[in-house]
């Protein structure tokens, strides 16, 4: 049976609940990266978006649609990066209790800050503990729902409004440009793209260790690779989902990949030229066409920043390197 996929409708909707709630983030210009790309770039700043990426939005539209007695029981989610901040703040403005499980050795800055936006942490050993089975045993015995970070309907919707703002904000587009891991803004924002500049042409940008949307894409199926290592950490996913996968393959023209070395010379260029603190994640996106690997050329052209959450001793030794 195929899945139900969300539609624009319920991008529509997700913005309605996040409005007041999440920045509407700025949509930057550089003469100078125009320069490079010989085109006109808008840049959808979501590393200004609450706790640092888009993955906010998702979240709070998630727990915004759970029923009183869901929220009673709280939240449960396993992630050691951005979504877990993105579920601990978006919990916590609802009131409602959210647990995340991350392992052990999950970065300390990652962890306090998690905390910090009153999420409750749940440590396992990646060695030797199936998260998964932690997560259902902790739904078991307290009923909260499980919110994954990409393959949801409601975290896709949510996802999918920073491309409807920036529609709305710049006009129509001839191209967008978004960086994926498991596919859920490249996804929503293919929504909004369809629905409010029809000719756009969406491609999906990936590490290139990592490169299994586009294998995906490729072959017509849902591709699994190892973890890869890249600096590109929030899209070190292994496999698309099955609410993304059918949404990319309907609206997305083609996934293209970036090395580890263009997401270092982006982020220095957003660094220098736009005085701005881009996470190498968050610079896939833009690497595709200021590295040319896309030709753009004469067109307008949307850029998603997806998230500007750094380690500042490993983004110092980067920038300096
Ligand atoms: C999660 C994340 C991504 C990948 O998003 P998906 O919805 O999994 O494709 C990209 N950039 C940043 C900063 C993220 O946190």
């Amino acid at each position: 049976m195929l899945p139900e996929l969300p539609s624009f409708d319920d991008v529509a909707r997700a913005s309605e609940r996040l409005a007041g709630n999440a920045h509407r983030t700025p949509v930057l210009t550089s003469t100078t990266a125009d320069a490079i790309a010989g085109a006109s770039l808008f840049f959808k700043c979501e590393n200004f978006q609450r706790m640092g990426a888009f993955k906010f939005r998702g979240g709070y539209n998630a727990i915004a649609r759970l029923t009183p007695a869901q929220r009673a029981a709280g939240v449960v989610t396993f992630s050691s990066g951005n979504h877990a901040q993105a579920i601990a703040l978006a919990s916590r403005l609802q009131g409602v209790k959210a647990t995340i499980i991350m392992p052990l050795d999950a970065p300390a800055a990652k962890r306090a800050a998690t905390e910090g936006y009153g999420g409750q942490i749940v440590t396992y050993d990646r060695y030797a503990e199936d998260r998964e089975q932690i997560a259902l045993r902790i739904q078991s015995e307290t009923g909260a729902t499980l919110i994954p970070p990409y393959d949801h309907e409601d975290v896709i919707a949510g996802q999918g409004t920073a491309a409807k703002e920036l529609f709305e904000d710049v006009g129509e587009l001839d191209y967008l440009f978004v960086c994926l891991g498991g596919g859920g803004l490249l996804s929503g924002s293919a929504l909004s793209a369809f629905a409010l500049s029809p000719r756009c042409q969406v491609y999906g940008v990936e590490p290139e260790a990592g490169n299994d949307g586009q294998q995906s894409l490729r072959k017509g199926e849902i591709v699994r690779i190892q973890a890869p290592k890249t600096l590109a950490d929030g899209a070190a996913t292994t496999h698309l989902g099955h609410l993304t996968f059918p949404l990319i393959q309907k609206y997305v023209r083609d996934i293209v990949t970036v090395t580890d070395e263009q997401l270092v010379s982006t982020m220095k260029f957003f660094a220098e030229r736009m005085k701005m603190v881009v996470e190498p994640t968050g610079c896939l996106a833009a690497a595709a066409v200021l590295q040319s690997v896309v030709p753009v050329r004469g067109a307008r052209v949307g850029v998603i920043i997806s998230g500007g959450n750094v380690d500042l001793a490993a983004y110092g030794k980067l920038l300096a390197g």
